[in-house]
C-alpha cells in the first residue's frame, strides 16, 4: 500500500524523510522550500547527501514535491508570469537534485482574464518550463481544484486541455485530491457517484496520467468551491467514498497523500492513516 501524509521539512529536508518513517509512511509529499516565499535557500550538499542516504533505507518508496503558493503559472501579467515560470523551474530544479520525480502544481487562477486565456497562459508557460527542464527526471503534476475565486483546474476539462495543449504531453501528469473535486461538484460519497466521476476521470484523462491522489475530506459541502479540509471520515465527502477508494484495485499502486489538519505531534496524521489501513485491511480480510 503506497500511503502516507504531507511531511514539513522545518530543520531539514531530510527530517520530513524521518516524520514519514515515525508513522510508516511509504510515500510522501514535501515542499522543496519554503511554501510562501519566491526564495528559498540553496540546498547544501550535505542536506542533499542526509536526505537521499535516509531515503534509501527508509521504506518510503515514492516522494512527491509541491510546488509553492505564490507560483500562477496562469496570470495575464507577464512579470508575475516570468516569475513563476522561474521559480518553478528552481523547484524542478531542487527536484532533481533530490531525485523526486514529480512536482504537483496547482494549474493556477486567471484573475479576471477569463478561463481561455488562462489556460492558454498555463500551456504557454509549461511549454517554456518542460523545454528548461529537459532530461532532468522531473515531470509535472496538475492537482484538480476545488475552483476557489478565478482558480483553474475544477473540471476535468480544465485539466485535459492544459495537457492536450502542451508540445511535450507524456511531461504533465494529474494528482487527484478529493476535498477538491468534491468541492467542485462531483459527488464522489456514493457507490454510484464514485464510479461515475472514475469514468469520467478515466475518459477524460486516463488513470495512466494519475501520479497521486490527495486523501482528504471537506469541510464545506458538494459543490461549495471552497477549499477546506476535514479529517478521513469526518467531512462531508463521509467514509464510503475512502473506503471505496483504499479497495479500488484500479488504483493500488497510486500514491495516496493526507493532507488533513495538522497538530503537534502527528496525532492527528496517526488517526487519519491508521483510519485509512483498516479500511484497506477489513476488505481484504
Ligand atoms: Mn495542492
Ligand atoms: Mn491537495
Ligand atoms: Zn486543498
Amino acid at each position: 500500500m503506497l500511503l502516507g501524509a504531507h511531511m514539513s521539512i522545518a530543520g531539514g529536508m531530510d527530517k520530513a524523510v524521518e516524520r514519514g518513517m515515525a508513522l510508516s509512511c511509504t510515500a510522501i509529499q514535501l515542499f522543496t522550500k519554503n511554501s510562501n516565499r519566491w526564495n528559498g535557500k540553496t540546498l547544501q550538499s550535505d542536506e542533499v547527501a542526509r536526505f537521499l542516504e535516509l531515503k534509501k533505507r527508509s521504506g518510503i518508496s515514492h516522494v512527491i514535491a509541491h510546488d509553492s503558493y505564490l507560483i500562477n503559472l496562469a496570470s495575464s501579467s507577464a512579470t508575475l508570469r516570468a516569475k513563476s515560470i522561474a521559480a518553478l523551474i528552481d523547484e524542478m530544479e531542487r527536484c532533481r537534485t533530490l531525485e523526486i520525480p514529480y512536482i504537483v502544481i496547482h494549474p493556477g487562477a486567471h484573475l479576471g482574464s477569463g478561463e481561455d486565456t488562462g489556460i492558454k497562459n498555463i500551456t504557454d508557460s509549461l511549454d517554456i518550463i518542460l523545454k528548461r527542464t529537459d532530461g532532468w527526471g522531473v515531470d509535472i503534476a496538475l492537482e484538480t481544484t476545488a475552483g476557489q475565486g478565478t482558480n483553474i483546474g475544477y473540471i476535468f476539462e480544465h485539466l485535459c486541455r492544459i495537457m492536450s495543449g502542451v508540445e511535450e504531453k507524456d511531461r504533465v501528469k494529474t494528482c487527484l485530491d478529493s476535498c477538491h473535486i468534491f468541492a467542485a461538484g462531483y459527488d464522489i460519497g456514493t457507490n454510484e457517484g464514485y464510479h461515475k466521476v472514475a469514468n469520467d476521470f478515466n475518459r477524460l484523462i486516463g488513470f495512466d496520467n494519475l501520479v497521486c491522489f490527495h486523501v482528504n475530506d471537506s469541510k464545506k459541502g458538494l459543490g461549495s468551491r471552497v477549499d477546506r479540509h476535514e479529517h478521513i471520515g469526518n467531512g462531508c465527502i463521509g467514509k464510503k467514498f475512502f473506503e471505496l477508494l483504499m479497495n479500488d484495485k484500479r488504483f493500488k499502486n497510486i500514491p495516496k497523500i493526507i493532507e488533513t489538519p495538522k497538530d503537534k505531534d502527528a496525532k492527528n496524521d496517526k488517526v487519519n492513516l491508521a483510519l485509512l489501513k483498516k479500511m484497506a485491511g477489513d476488505a481484504a480480510s
